[in-house]
């Protein structure tokens, strides 16, 4: 494909897709379609307006490498702040032009193609994660599928190219973008699996956007004094994990899992935690002195309003 956009499904997806788009059939890595995208079609780029992609941590890394600009410079010229579908966790979206349409797109085609979002590599596929939750008679289930997406102005499924969805995965390099994305989706999953009820701190949001959208706000951020102290290793091990980008990446998704649902990843150093207690003991007794202070007052005051009422009632 010249150019490509659309929907994936999950949270990667975020194409705005009319559900009569979508065929009601799911897919499999086995199913096959006919599809075909080049410069030779009547709708060349017409995919890349009107759009909504979202973006993953290795999607930024890979586009704003190629451009050669920091994660802070790529996220304030080219995308928009937005919350990842239907769950409290903040992420950023691909900003289209005046036009509508993708600033990254030209006549001859999508100038950053080699490195283009997850999203646009999928299209016309999408997957989907579907999640029943375990009552108590029945087995939590996972399940995941694929389906087409056919858009009328869409003429790259007239063309006599035949793939699997295996095949179109590996042409497309969506192997590779999904395994570099898994354990964040699979934290954005869990997420959302929790729903609205749960409720996430604004600090640890705060966290997830920065360790999800700027790595090198993140490193600054892992090689900073205050980390060091508070997490269980070493320096060498620190210096190891900043020394690459995808290291650096990874190392993100481990950090996040366990500061957001407490996975055993990355261990608070013992006497951080020691610390912590003694804090919260030391505030929890100071508590109750205040509480002891106030009460011993209170019953002071009201023996003084005793005393003085039974004074009153002599002198009658
Ligand atoms: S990134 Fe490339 S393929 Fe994706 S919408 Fe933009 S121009 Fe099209
Ligand atoms: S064939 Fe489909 S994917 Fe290719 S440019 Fe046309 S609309 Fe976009």
């Amino acid at each position: 494909m010249a150019s490509s956009s659309k929907d994936n499904k999950d949270f990667v997806s975020n194409i705005d897709t009319n559900p009569s788009n979508i065929e009601p059939q799911k897919l499999t890595l086995d199913s096959r379609f006919r599809f075909r995208c080049h410069p030779g079609v009547s709708c060349f780029t017409a995919c890349c307006g009107n759009i909504n992609i979202i973006l993953t941590p290795y999607d930024i890394l890979r586009i704003r490498r190629f451009l050669e600009i920091s994660a802070e410079e790529f996220l304030l010229r080219f995308t928009t702040p937005v919350y990842l579908e239907k769950t409290d966790l903040p992420g950023v979206k691909i900003n289209l032009d005046e036009n509508g349409r993708c600033p990254f797109v030209t006549e001859e085609g999508c100038t950053i193609y080699p490195y283009r979002p997850t999203t646009c590599r999928y299209y016309p596929i999408g997957m989907a994660n579907f999640h029943e939750a375990g009552g108590e008679e029945k087995e939590t289930r996972a399940e995941q599928f694929y389906f087409k997406v056919k858009e009328p102005h869409c003429k790259g499924h007239e063309e006599d190219k035949e793939w699997t969805i295996r095949e179109w995965r590996v042409d497309q390099g969506i192997d590779e973008s999904d395994e570099m994305n898994r354990e964040w989706m699979e934290l954005v999953m869990r997420r959302k699996s929790f729903g609205f009820q749960a409720q996430i701190s604004e600090p640890a949001k705060k966290m997830f956007f920065m360790a999800s959208t700027d790595l090198d706000k993140f490193r600054e951020f892992v090689r900073s004094p205050g980390f060091l102290d508070t997490y269980d290793m070493e320096e060498d091990e620190i210096e190891r994990v900043c020394a690459d980008d995808i290291s650096l990446l990874k190392f993100s998704y481990r950090y996040l899992a366990s500061t957001l649902f407490g996975t055993e990843g990355i261990k608070v150093r013992a006497e951080k935690i020691k610390a912590k207690v003694a804090e919260m003991k030391k505030k929890q007794e100071e508590m109750e002195k205040r509480a002891e202070e106030t009460h011993r007052q209170l019953k002071a005051e009201y023996e003084a309003m005793k005393k003085a009422e039974a004074e009153r009632m002599k002198e009658r």
